[in-house]
């Protein structure tokens, strides 16, 4: 495989762009490889500068559900196009999207767009602390939100570490207004609202966790979660940036009949374009402004390229069968993946929810950080190149998710379970 045109771009890149990316994972540094640079997408491929063609489990991090260029997103946007590209005033689409949107997450009765899912959580914590009048929010140890200040903070020792800033320029002051806790630890979170569960505002978290590979909840976490959560008059955030439309049509909460307060939403219903959103209760909602007092806006939210190919992504994977045969290909590939380690006598555990898939170099189950941590990043980045190798791209890190789309033949699936194997052989 040749990067020479993409080494030459990443040259040029890192002169006038921090580390040469746009977004820190793009770099492979934790593969401690460096990235082709893409020249188009097509269905489930990936081609690059070089000329190489890669079968894409990225997807752009999860919006592509459909594939790369999807012939009805194109043709849609391609008209959306000829009519302006953003008018900062309301129209018909951004109904049509809401509604669309209430119709299928069940939890959702009132929802905001916004453009990234950045945005979705920092404003859902905002409304969750005008709306409570409190100011502490509980997250777990490796759950990913965005890069909210109040967000980028991860556990020390203990359950009730409070928070610390993970980045530099995160203020303390801000850092501690937050509370981790060890995902899938009910335990931890009953004893934290023991103590100070007065002054909680919410519990945010990924439903299923795809930020420290794919770890879904134990029995009872999601239920705990909101039992405890509505006995203190905390708001109960499902980030469902990356499961909406992943795990089920419906998210985490429709899978595991769970009902958040409010959701945040992003990738899928972009279709590929710049969106997030959050929505949920139409009491809490209603105090975002202009109803309510709670301040939030956004210049190009709702922008129509942006409902446009959410939109279109939202109707074709509502259509009857479409997402089943989605999560039916995750599912063969999933099994190939285990049937070769099975053959290759190794125990590794790998999961799949709905549309997401991954394993782990680890010896034991993985539920949660510190365990995900145990991983061997080596092995995965033996493991990774050898896979880029046979044209297979996956996450370059060995804590992000796999991803299908419709586009995805069995012929693709076929040729990532043959490589997967190969892989596999060589780096044992
Ligand atoms: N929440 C989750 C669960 C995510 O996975 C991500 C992005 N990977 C975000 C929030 C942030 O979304 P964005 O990158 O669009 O700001």
């Amino acid at each position: 495989m040749r990067l020479d045109r993409s080494a030459k771009l990443l040259q040029r890149a890192e002169r006038v762009i921090p580390g040469g990316v746009n977004s820190p994972v793009r770099s492979f540094r934790a593969v401690e490889d460096s990235p082709p640079f893409i020249a188009r997408g097509e269905g489930p491929y990936l081609y690059d500068v070089d000329g190489n063609r890669f079968i894409d489990y990225v997807l752009s991090w999860g919006p592509l559900v459909l594939g790369h260029a999807h012939p009805e997103v194109a043709g849609a946007l391609k008209d959306a196009v000829d009519r302006g590209t953003s008018y900062g005033a309301p129209t018909e689409l951004e109904v049509k999207m809401a509604e669309k949107i209430v119709e299928m997450v069940p939890s959702i009765e009132v929802i905001r767009m916004v453009n990234s899912g950045t945005e979705a959580t920092m404003s859902a914590l905002r409304l969750a602390r005008g709306f409570t009048g409190r100011d502490k929010v509980i997250k777990f140890d490796g759950c990913y939100h965005g890069h909210v200040d109040s967000l980028l903070v991860q556990a020390g020792s203990g359950a009730t570490t409070l928070g610390m800033p993970d980045s530099p320029g995160v203020s303390k002051a801000v850092a501690a207004t937050t509370i981790t806790a060890p995902f899938n630890d009910i335990e931890a979170v009953r004893s934290i609202f023991a103590e100070e569960g007065e002054e909680i505002a919410a519990v945010i978290l990924e439903p299923v966790a795809g930020n420290m590979g794919v770890i879904p909840p134990v029995p009872g976490f999601l239920e705990g979660l909101r039992e405890i959560t509505t006995a203190h008059g905390a708001l109960l955030i499902f980030d469902e940036v990356m499961t909406g439309f992943r795990v089920a049509l419906g998210g985490a909460q429709e899978l595991y009949g769970v009902t958040p307060d409010l959701t945040c939403l992003g990738k899928v219903i972009g279709g590929g374009l710049p969106v997030g959103a959050y929505g949920g209760r139409r009491d809490i909602m209603e105090q975002v402004s202009p109803s309510g007092a709670v301040y939030q806006a956004g210049t190009l939210s709702g922008n129509p390229l942006a409902m446009t190919a959410g939109y279109v992504t939202l109707d074709i994977i509502s259509r009857e069968g479409v997402f089943d045969s989605i999560v039916e290909r995750a599912t063969a590939l999933s099994e190939g993946i285990k049937d070769n380690l099975k053959k290759l006598g190794l125990d590794l555990p790998m999961a799949q929810v709905g549309t997401m898939f991954g394993f782990f170099f680890a010896g034991s189950p993985v539920r949660n950080y510190q365990e995900a941590m145990g991983s061997d990043t080596k092995r995965f980045a033996a493991y990774f190149s050898e896979m880029l190798k046979r044209g297979i791209y996956l996450a370059p890190s060995q804590f992000e998710a796999g991803f299908m789309s419709s586009a995805h033949r069995v012929d693709d699936v076929d040729d990532t379970v043959r490589a997967n194997f190969e892989a596999l052989k060589s780096i044992l």
